[in-house]
């Protein structure tokens, strides 16, 4: 089985922590040894910057995550390939795809020409907000949350698509969310996600959500982030999340979307406490396992392991 991912921190660990993405057990959920056992051929890169900085020290500091994957990607080709454009996803296979991607705005400091900066550096997709609020719109953490999409964030969406980067609604609060739909002319995606279905909290997405994206031919990625799954999940003294409760959240999102939208954006590396039968990507199999037994045919599976990001990338890259 191939295994694409839409959402990981791990570049942002090893630029901040130093650790080694070839050690096995150096610390990362993703790292190379566990990557070539699972056939992962591609993996989302999040540029991440934390609240504290906003304005330059937010673009440097994501300017900085991108040179270390580019570090990385130049010493060991053998291990990893930039994926610039659709015609790249065709070269995947011994080394693995790495694609930066912002996870929220900020970096772009409300500059419209810093798109295509980043651009440049080979960033293809851009999450919109992460928990807190930014140029473009108020993040699912901020409560009662403005209008929308601010006219920066209009702007910032129609130069995406011109370039050829996915529009990420990862964080979004609801009204930022609907302004997003209606402004789109290319395929949305949520990269990292659980349903309101199963957990009723802002940072999931409800049936609606989905049916949005999956009606754009967008792309829906459920995480594998505890509290995601099953409320209080982290608690202390309460029930731990389970690889069942992502296989529920999986076979929710495609019964909604269908079988086309939904795969994975695992946000490794993005928390501590993982889930038990998924505690870093060597136990992806358990996973598959489980897919399987809830009657998920192989070529099914196949999709959400990998299929449908690769269509949505090949389709939304330039
Ligand atoms: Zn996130």
């Amino acid at each position: 089985m191939k295994y694409a991912d839409a959402h990981a921190d791990t570049f942002y660990r090893i630029t901040l922590e130093g650790l080694d993405p070839f050690s096995r057990d150096g610390g990362l959920h993703v790292n190379v040894p566990r990557m070539r056992e699972v056939g992962q051929v591609l993996q989302v890169c999040s540029v991440f910057t934390p609240k504290r900085y906003s304005g330059k020290p937010a673009e440097d500091f994501a300017r900085r995550i991108i040179s270390t994957l580019d570090e990385w990607a130049e010493k060991r080709p053998d291990a990893f390939v930039r994926v610039r454009c659709a015609a790249d996803l065709a070269l995947l296979g011994d080394s693995a795809g790495l694609i930066p991607w912002l996870e929220g705005a900020s970096p772009l400091r409300g500059e419209i020409g810093l798109v295509d900066e980043f651009f440049a550096l080979g960033v293809r997709g851009i999450g919109l907000v992460h928990n807190h609020a930014n140029e473009v719109a108020d993040g699912c953490g901020v409560p009662d949350p403005r209008g929308g999409l601010t006219s920066f964030g209009r702007e910032l969406i129609q130069r995406m698509e011109q370039l050829g980067m996915a529009v990420d609604c990862a964080h979004l609060p609801q009204p930022a969310f609907d302004d997003v739909m209606g402004a789109v002319t290319r395929p949305p995606c949520i990269s990292h996600v659980g349903v309101r279905r199963y957990v009723d909290i802002v940072r999931n997405a409800d049936d609606q959500m989905l049916h949005a994206i999956a009606e754009r031919g967008g792309f829906v990625g459920i995480d594998f982030y505890p509290e995601h799954l099953l409320k209080d999940a982290l608690q202390p003294g309460h029930q731990p999340a389970t690889v069942e409760h992502i296989a529920d959240h999986l076979l929710h999102a495609m019964d909604v979307c269908g079988e086309d939208h939904v795969g994975l954006g695992g946000d490794f590396d993005g928390f501590a406490d993982a889930c038990v039968g998924l505690r870093h990507l060597g136990d992806l199999p358990n996973l598959e396992r489980e897919l399987s037994k809830r009657g998920l045919a192989e070529a099914r599976i196949e999709k959400v392991f990998s299929g449908n990001l690769l269509r949505y990338l090949g389709e939304v890259l330039p």
